[in-house]
C-alpha cells in the first residue's frame, strides 16, 4: 500500500457519483487516496458505490451531499473532510451540468444554475481547501474545464462562458501558489460518453430521425476528428499524473484530451 504514490493523501472529487467524476475519484483511490465523494444520486446506489470503491482499493471512502450551488454547503463538505480525513490534499473540481440553447432563449436559472455549479463553486472550494495546503506546502487541484474552455459551439453560452471561466481562475490561481508545492491545472475533454453527452447524443437521434449509434456518430463527426469517446479512465489517468511529483511544474496548463478537437 505504501508504494502507491497517493497513499496517505485525501481527494475531494465533487460530482464524482456519475461520469468521469467517478472515473477519476476510481483513479486517485487505485493510487491509494482517501476519497470524499460528493454528487446527487439514489442514497442506496451511494452507499454501494462507497463500499465498493472501499473493498476494491483498500482506502476510506466518504460522501457528502453538498449542493455546489449553495456555497454554505460546500463549506460544510470541507469541514466534514477535515473531522473526517484531517483535510483535502487533491481537489478536483468536476461538478458540472450542460443545457442547450441559443443565448436569446437561454432560460435565466439554467444560467445561473450554470455559472453557480460549473464556475463558481471552484472558486469556493479551492479558496476553502488552500489554506491547508499551504500549511503543508503539498496539493493538487485538478479543474475539470472542457475543450468549450478553449473554443466555443452554439447554443452552449452559458456552459462556454463558465469553462473559459474557470481556465481563468486555474491561470490565476496557478500563479498564486507558483513558488509552493501546489500546482493548480485544468484538465480539457472533448466527448465523454456519460449522462451529460447521453443528453445531446438523444436529443440529436429525435431531431435528426436516427438511431441512438447514428446520433453518437453524428456528434463526433461535428467535432472530434479521432471519431471516439474520450473515457472517464483516460481522464483519470491524466489526473493520477498531474497528482505525481513527476507534474509538480505543471502549473496554470489547460490540458486538452479530446480527440483532436481543438487542433482543428
Ligand atoms: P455527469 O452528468 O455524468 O456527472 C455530473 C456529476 O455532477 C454528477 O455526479 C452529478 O450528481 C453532479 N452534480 C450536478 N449538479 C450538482 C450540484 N448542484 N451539486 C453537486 N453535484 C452536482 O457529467 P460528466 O459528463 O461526467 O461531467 C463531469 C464534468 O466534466 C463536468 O464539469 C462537465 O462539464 C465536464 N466535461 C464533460 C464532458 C463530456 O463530454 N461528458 C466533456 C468536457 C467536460
Amino acid at each position: 500500500m505504501a508504494n502507491k504514490t497517493l497513499s496517505g493523501k485525501t481527494a475531494l472529487v465533487t460530482g464524482s457519483t456519475s461520469g468521469i467524476g467517478l472515473g477519476i475519484a476510481r483513479s486517485l483511490a487505485a493510487e491509494g487516496a482517501n476519497v470524499l465523494l460528493n454528487g446527487f444520486g439514489d442514497s442506496q446506489q451511494i452507499e454501494q458505490l462507497q463500499a465498493d470503491l472501499a473493498k476494491e482499493f483498500g482506502v476510506q471512502v466518504a460522501y457528502h451531499n453538498a449542493d455546489m450551488t449553495k456555497p454554505a454547503e460546500i463549506e460544510a463538505m470541507i469541514n466534514f473532510a477535515g473531522d473526517k480525513f484531517g483535510g483535502v490534499d487533491v481537489l478536483v473540481n468536476n461538478a458540472g451540468i450542460q443545457y442547450v440553447a441559443n443565448v436569446d432563449e437561454f432560460p435565466v436559472e439554467k444560467w445561473d444554475a450554470i455559472i453557480a455549479i460549473n464556475l463558481t463553486s471552484a472558486f469556493h472550494t479551492s479558496r476553502l481547501v488552500l489554506p491547508r495546503m499551504r500549511k503543508n506546502n503539498w496539493g493538487r487541484i485538478i479543474n475539470l474545464a472542457s475543450t468549450h474552455g478553449l473554443v466555443a459551439s452554439a447554443g452552449k453560452s452559458a456552459y462556454v462562458a463558465a469553462k473559459h471561466g474557470l481556465l481563468g481562475l486555474t491561470k490565476a490561481n496557478a500563479l498564486e501558489t507558483a513558488t509552493t508545492g501546489i500546482t493548480v491545472n485544468a484538465i480539457c475533454p472533448g466527448f465523454v460518453l456519460t449522462p451529460l453527452v447521453q443528453k445531446q447524443v438523444d436529443d440529436r437521434a429525435a431531431k435528426d430521425g436516427i438511431s441512438n449509434e447514428q446520433a453518437k456518430k453524428a456528434l463526433l463527426a461535428d467535432k472530434q476528428p479521432s471519431g471516439e469517446f474520450v473515457t472517464p479512465e483516460e481522464l483519470g489517468a491524466l489526473a493520477v499524473f498531474l497528482c505525481s511529483d513527476a507534474a509538480k511544474q505543471v502549473r496554470g496548463v489547460a490540458w486538452n484530451m479530446d480527440g483532436g478537437w481543438v487542433a482543428q
